[in-house]
């Protein structure tokens, strides 16, 4: 698997990155996890507009899902080649609604759903392509979800929005890299069910046994540096934060 970090900005984009967008390539399959501010563009450096084959949005908190509303216009209203055929898009429920509404100038109702065929995430396996997949349920303010992608005997974690919680570890035990979360910094913010801190990331990836953490969702108020080494005080396998373009083989 080839994963490359699009955007890792946290809660809103900063001037070095977009907010969370991550693409997974094998086979010859590319799946986007999230898709938030600024991704959008980003993701054109990496592959074309309509090269996606799957969409997985873990929340519908905006800085994971907004740039929807622009993928709608550009596979809605195709200049080339005409609209583009409904891609898979795994997202909790009621994200036809909510994107409709935030798009505000729907054609109709149901225009999403000529060019997104929305599926409804629950916690469970299932097949993406290639990729065995397994979504569970974890802690945040609004239904999330985290997704562990498997390929070839290799395997993926990707945290989305999460507080501490067992659905997390499950899906990070033995993952050869582990894409968390580290939003809060340790000893300063603390609200629990909400976000990790770095210390807890690296807590999670110690427990889990991770190959290698790379912490994400770091908002632009927040020391990155500071957070890892937070992370590396309880980890002690290799780490580092994620940068916008930074390419991973899997
Ligand atoms: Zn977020
Ligand atoms: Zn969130």
């Amino acid at each position: 698997m080839k994963l490359t970090v699009v955007g890792c900005s946290g809660s809103f984009p900063s001037a070095e990155s977009a907010c969370s967008s991550y693409l997974v390539e094998a086979d010859g399959f590319r799946l986007l996890l999230d898709m938030g501010n600024g991704a959008l563009g980003e993701l054109q450096r990496h592959i074309g507009l309509y090269d996606l084959d799957a969409i997985f949005l873990s929340h519908l908190h905006a800085d994971h899902c907004i740039d929807m509303c622009g993928y709608f216009v550009a596979r809605y209203y195709r200049h080339e080649g005409g609209r583009c055929e409904a891609i898979p898009v795994f997202a909790p429920e009621g994200a036809e609604q909510r994107l409709t509404t935030a798009y505000a100038d729907s054609p109709s109702d149901k225009a999403m759903s000529e060019v997104f065929d929305f599926r409804t995430l629950k916690s469970g396996s299932f097949q993406v392509g290639p990729f065995s997949v397994r979504t569970e349920k974890v802690c945040h303010p609004v239904e999330a979800y985290g997704i562990r992608i498997e390929h070839g005997g290799r395997s993926l974690t990707y945290s989305g929005d999460t507080g501490v919680c067992d659905a997390l570890h499950e899906l990070a035990v033995g993952a050869d890299l582990f894409l968390c979360e580290a939003s809060f910094t340790h000893g300063k913010e603390d609200i629990p069910a909400l976000h990790l801190n770095g210390r807890e990331a690296g807590a999670e990836a110690a427990r889990s046994r991770v190959g290698r953490l790379v912490l994400t969702h770091i908002p632009p108020w927040t020391d990155g540096a500071q957070n890892l080494a937070d992370a590396r005080a309880v980890y002690d396998g290799p780490a580092e934060l994620a940068r916008p373009g930074a390419v991973y083989e899997i």
